[in-house]
């Protein structure tokens, strides 16, 4: 077996030059990337990656919603839920890739998911991206669960007749439908992003939650064409270019600059952006 993957020591050491919320404690926190490959010797390789992928969520990721210092893994039959926190009860499902995730990724049931996002009860996404060849993780991010709606599942075809599970229809979660804001990094390019910072980013939207999903879907929309300027600052006019946009994803609204407005009012109460002056705004900065 090939051993040079542990001569390549890949843990990061958090340290106080990062920056730091403040009120969280970050201590030592410690995340190793390389893999622990001793449990899953006698494995298939699908099923080794699963035990290796699995088996570092739970010795190395915190809870970003409390801060707790591991996840508790739940048993394999729980649907749609592989990871547990024992502080808050937050749910996280994990996905894995060997290399990184494209604009899709594949999930379960669609008639289950739809029912779960549409009831509020959907589990956080890890999306984990490896690399079987070094056998340690490139990248982790967190997709925390309000960020998904309907139009973030798309209905996958049925399996066909002569398939086990014949008629079965499974479905996609469409990442490019998710801001960069709902991608929240834990690991990127093989470096640690603070824990203090991640739960910053993780609090800054709990806000979502709050609203039912159609209002939600509106906000999120929003957010993502604030994203595309690409910069802290922006005008109205500027987000009133992508009226066109919207009004195509919202065909039967009359009102979508209103509707605009309003969801830029809700993202300032709630701390996402500032109103600087009239019809200027600025994305409120992380710690
Ligand atoms: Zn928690």
């Amino acid at each position: 077996m090939d051993r040079t993957v542990n001569s390549v020591e890949q843990s990061v050491i958090l340290t106080s030059e990062w920056p730091t919320s403040g009120h969280l404690q970050q201590g030592d926190h410690r995340l190793k990337l390389e893999f622990q490959e001793d449990a899953a010797a006698y494995e298939g390789p699908t099923q080794k990656a699963r035990i290796w992928t699995e088996g570092w969520v739970a010795q190395n990721l915190f809870c970003p919603n409390c801060g707790a210092a591991s996840l508790g893994k739940l048993k394999n039959n729980v649907p749609a839920a592989d990871f547990r926190c024992e502080g808050c009860a937050e749910q996280f499902e994990l996905k894995s890739k060997n290399g990184g995730f494209g604009t899709r990724v594949v999930d379960g049931a669609f008639k289950t998911m739809r029912e779960r996002v549409l009831a509020n009860d959907n589990p956080n996404l890890l999306l984990l991206s490896y690399d079987l060849s070094t056998k340690d993780v490139r990248g982790l991010q967190i997709v925390p669960r309000h960020f998904f709606t309907l139009e973030t599942l798309e209905s996958r075809k049925p399996l066909s007749a002569s398939a086990r599970r014949a008629g079965w229809i499974g479905c996609n979660i469409l990442l490019g439908k998710i801001p960069e804001a709902g991608r929240i990094h834990v690991i990127r390019d093989r470096a640690a992003v603070p824990k203090a910072h991640v739960l910053d980013l993780w609090r800054k939207t709990l806000f979502l939650r709050e609203q039912a999903p159609a209002a939600r879907g509106w906000l999120i929309d929003v957010m993502m064409c604030v994203e595309q300027l690409g910069r802290p600052n922006f005008s109205l006019d500027e987000v009133y270019e992508f009226v066109p946009h919207l009004q195509s994803i919202y065909p039967e609204n009359r009102h979508v600059r209103e509707k605009v407005r309003q969801q830029l009012q809700v993202l300032r109460d709630n701390g996402y952006l500032e109103f600087e002056a009239r019809g200027r705004y600025r994305l409120t900065r992380s710690a």
